[in-house]
């Protein structure tokens, strides 16, 4: 880490990897295969990061390691279309009707940041609205107010965002029907967007009150602005078909999004996302629309075949098994914590959950800011010593893979019972 910090800025290239909440130093990894980590020193983890969620079959799936180097051998990137681009963006299509037409990218700060461009050009507004808590990335318009890393890190927003960026941004409470409807009677004529997290998971989990989404694509549809639903976290993670397939259902679709955004799962480990949505909306791109985005690393070959064969290899069993697991590990934590008297809230959306040690649901931004951060960094530490890798920051999701067996549970369960006393108001500090 010392020798790292000499040439890279804090010696991490995305700050959720530094361990600013938690204290300490960051394990610096060598390999991963299956459910389990094993950093530079030799030691394993079972791994509840998953990469932040795009390792849903686990690290190094054999067959989309195959399909990766199979691609590999014929050409790292050709700055040109490829057949292998067309049969990701079917195959997205297909499992997610509201994506009529695909644009891929390669990052999700892409995808969101392309969607904001969109919905601005189809609708000649500047105004976009966005969740406190929810994270879309790092571009500056949806920086204000961004969860996760900006939490972690206990910065307000960023510094190097333009007071017109930030201007053009309105930041409103999640799961408050009342302001988003008296915004809209107020100002629905200057609004280009409403973008949200599909279900929250970058402030921790918190669940989208019911009706909730569904109203944020009533009014947007009322007053000719769109809908941004961001499933870069949830897409293709939560079921075959994201969070919307799961909450509004595909045959006959309780609302639906004019543009999705998809990253992490979509590309199987690889730089690849993308951003989706109506016909109409999406061929506002160039080359045959006015609004311009490009890449050149765009559908790259190597990101599109492990997108593909992660796709192909999710199938339902593996949704199935991955929620199995996620209720498995969620009574094993709230067991433990409960028998150790630790104050506890345990939120899900679908098969993400986590953790908050408070004893009140989280229902928006304020709420998750008011939890025991310090009781974190002391589980997070014992949970480390016992094996068991979980995310740096109690302001994430805690990911599982089809690949987390029997034994990563029993490794799990291990770790949790002296980890939950550290958790204890007066608890051990072992960092
Ligand atoms: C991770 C994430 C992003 C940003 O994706 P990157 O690939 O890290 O740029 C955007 N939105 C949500 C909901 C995310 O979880």
């Amino acid at each position: 880490m010392e020798r790292a910090c000499e040439t890279i800025p804090g010696g991490v290239n995305s700050p959720v990897r530094a361990y600013a909440s938690v204290g300490g130093t960051p394990r610096f990894i060598r390999q991963a295969s299956g459910c389990q980590v094993t950093d530079v020193d030799g030691r394993s983890y079972v791994d509840l990061v998953c990469s932040w969620g795009p390792a849903l079959l686990g690290h190094a799936h054999p067959g989309v390691v195959a399909a990766v180097q199979e691609a590999a051998a014929l050409g790292l990137s050709f700055g040109a279309p490829t057949g292998a681009e067309v049969e990701l963006a079917e195959r997205i299509c297909a499992r997610v009707p509201a994506a009529e037409h695909v644009r891929l990218v390669s990052t999700g700060t892409e995808a969101t940041m392309t969607a904001v461009r969109i919905a601005r050009g189809a609708t000649g507004r500047d105004k976009i609205v966005k969740f406190a808590g929810c994270y879309h990335g790092h571009s500056d318009a949806l920086l204000a107010a961004a969860g996760s890393g900006v939490a972690t890190q206990g910065l307000p927003g960023s510094a190097g965002v333009t007071a017109a960026a930030a201007a053009d941004t309105v930041v409103l409470p999640y799961n408050d029907f009342e302001a988003l409807r008296e915004l809209f009677d107020q100002a629905g004529g200057q609004i280009a967007a409403v973008i949200t997290e599909a279900a929250p998971a970058n402030m921790g989990v918190v669940t989208p009150a019911e009706g909730f989404n569904a109203e944020i694509c009533r009014l947007t549809a009322e007053h000719g602005a769109l809908m941004i639903l961001d499933e870069v976290l949830t897409g293709f993670r939560v079921g075959p078909s994201g969070w919307w397939g799961f909450e509004a259902g595909t045959e006959v679709p309780r609302w639906t999004p004019d543009l999705i955004t998809f990253g992490k799962v979509v590309g199987g480990g690889m730089p690849l996302a993308a951003v989706a949505g109506r016909k109409e909306v999406m061929d506002l791109l160039a080359p045959i629309g006015p609004v311009y985005q490009a890449g050149t690393l765009s559908g790259n070959p190597l990101a599109t075949a492990a997108g593909i064969a992660t796709l192909d290899l999710a199938k339902p069993e593996v949704y199935d098994r991955v929620d199995a697991r996620s209720a498995e590990l969620q009574k094993l934590v709230a067991d433990a914590l409960t028998e150790a008297g630790v104050p506890h809230v345990i939120q899900t959306a679908g098969n993400l959950f986590s953790v908050f040690f408070r004893e009140e649901l989280v229902v928006n931004y304020a709420d998750a800011q008011d939890q025991d951060v310090a009781a974190y960094g002391r589980f997070f530490h014992a949970m480390l010593d016992g094996g068991v890798a979980l995310p740096p920051s109690a302001f994430e999701a805690w990911f599982l893979s089809a690949a987390h067996d029997d034994a990563a549970m029993e490794t799990i369960a291990a770790a949790l019972k002296p980890a939950a006393k550290a958790a204890l108001p007066n608890g051990k500090d072992i960092r």
